[in-house]
């Protein structure tokens, strides 16, 4: 079971999306509280991928109504995601709706809480990843822009938009809303109604 699990979701956290996690945790979408709810313990549908680090902000009260189901909902068509200089912004594109919200501060707690000494650095150590990566797609959309027939950088760019990369909800989200800029580029990037379960 851990080793679908790990191979379904490309060993990538669910929730911050940093890859070849070192510390997986099998990670309850409802949380089972302790067998309060014994059905959601072992149902193969409530259980994901994720890293300690996130695990752990998401066992907290005010996540138990739950967050957006990725593998049943894509969360890109629901959330923005941003990155600043030393800083990570996820929004609901709903701001009425509780799910989104829950889900966008709950991402957003992954890249900056920092309660306790292990947070801080875990923390940090997430949003150092994400920013090393925005800055290797930035890199590469300039030389795109340069040299618009480059296959190499084409074929590159490619597989930094794709879903099983590390953090590709920020980087497509990036170019989604560069779409002036990068209009051949759009067809990677696309967000869809619903996703197949059996992709689990
Ligand atoms: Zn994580």
């Amino acid at each position: 079971m851990i080793e679908r699990l790990k191979r379904d979701f490309h060993n990538k956290c669910y929730i911050c999306e940093m890859k070849g996690l070192q510390d997986p945790n099998v990670e309850h979408l409802l949380p089972h509280k302790n067998g309060k709810y014994p059905d959601r313990k072992f149902d193969w549908e409530n259980l994901f991928w994720s890293c300690g680090h996130c695990n752990g902000i998401k066992n907290n009260r005010k996540y138990d109504e739950g967050i957006i189901d990725c593998c049943r909902q894509d969360p890109e068509k629901y959330l923005r995601f941003g990155v600043q200089k030393n800083d990570v912004t996820v929004e609901g594109r709903d701001p009425g709706d509780e799910m989104q919200k829950r889900t966008a501060l709950l991402i957003e707690e992954t890249f900056s809480l920092k309660n306790t000494g292990m947070r801080t650095y875990s923390s940090d150590k997430r949003l150092k990843l994400l920013q090393k990566e925005m800055n290797v797609l930035y890199r590469q959309l300039e030389r795109i822009h340069n040299a618009p027939d480059s296959k190499v950088c084409m074929r590159t760019i490619r597989s930094l938009l794709r879903r099983e990369s590390a953090f590709a909800a920020f980087k497509r989200c990036y170019v989604r809303e560069h779409a002036a800029e990068y209009p051949e580029l759009q067809p990677y990037v696309k967000t869809v109604d619903s996703i197949s379960v059996s992709n689990k």
